[in-house]
């Protein structure tokens, strides 16, 4: 199918985009590989969102997609596995379709860093999470273990004590505990942009170069969100991406 926009990624970041390219006329698609709402839907309190202190994360992004819903957006639960250009036009594949459109907005954020090879052999057959707040409950009374160092660690670490018997607490190039029955990963994150490494300039860390309008090294591809070099990776700051995005690309099919 055909689309003037495919939004990539339903975080903050994507579904702002999708809510201000619809309102703007645009026929457009959002692709999303695993559930609306992105990364903070683990987060039990966002204190920082203007207007709503203390709302979680699930609630939150929830209203977001009431709002993409009741717009009329189409959003399609697949993963995009690759992204041409030709003659300045762009074909999407997913894990079950093809698409094509004008522009793409990219907003794929970020995703946990993976245990290392000697880590993840360590762990085996053992079920990993990277997500305390959704999978802790299924641990309860057993033991566990937390690998990382950073303060996402000690929030895991907190919150899985009130409900495991027993959280060991180790560091990213430590033995995994023979009698943890399930490892939580939280060593950080890294930008989800794998599926852009032709397309576009990336910097060092593999983020999306481009500056606060979210314009790309690509024509017609632009970058919101958690995904693109900048210095602040908020929600604020995904939200705004999602409008200069939007702006951007509303000004790239004028032309
Ligand atoms: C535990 C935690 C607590 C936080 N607390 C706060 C807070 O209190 N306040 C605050 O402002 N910020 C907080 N943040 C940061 C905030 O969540 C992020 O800055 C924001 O959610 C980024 O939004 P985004 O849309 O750019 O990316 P994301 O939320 O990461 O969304 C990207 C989406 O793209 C999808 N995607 C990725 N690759 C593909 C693909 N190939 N195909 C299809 N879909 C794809 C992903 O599944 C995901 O849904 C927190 C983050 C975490 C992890």
């Amino acid at each position: 199918m055909k689309y003037d926009v495919i939004v990539i990624g339903a975080g903050m970041a994507g579904l702002t985009a999708a809510i201000y390219l619809k309102r703007a006329g645009k026929n457009i698609l959002v692709l999303e590989s695993n559930v609306v709402g992105g990364q903070i839907i683990s987060a039990l309190a966002v204190d920082n969102w203007p207007g709503e202190p203390g709302v979680s994360g699930a609630d939150l992004m929830k209203k977001v997609n009431r709002q993409v819903e009741e717009l009329g957006v189409s959003v399609r639960y697949e993963d995009v596995l690759k992204i041409v250009k030709k003659n300045h036009k762009f074909s999407v594949a997913t894990d079950e379709d093809k698409y094509s459109c004008d522009a793409i907005v990219v907003a794929t954020g970020t995703e946990p860093r993976k245990l290392s090879e000697k880590q993840a052999e360590d762990a085996g057959m053992r079920p990993i999470s990277y997500c305390a707040t959704c999978d802790g409950a299924l641990y309860k009374d057993k033991t566990v273990v937390v690998v990382g160092s950073g303060n996402t660690a000690k929030h895991e670490i907190k919150y899985l004590e009130g409900i495991c018997s027993k959280v060991y607490h180790i560091h990213h190039d430590e033995p995994i505990p023979e009698e943890a029955e399930a490892v939580f990963v939280a060593i950080g994150r890294v930008p989800a942009t794998k599926i852009v490494v032709d397309l576009v300039e990336l910097d060092s860390k593999g983020y999306i170069e481009a500056d606060e309008d979210c314009v790309t090294s690509c024509p017609g591809v632009f970058a919101a969100g958690d995904c693109r070099t900048k210095e602040v990776r908020q929600l604020v700051t995904a939200a705004g991406d999602g409008a200069a995005a939007s702006e951007a690309v509303l000004r790239y099919l004028e032309k």
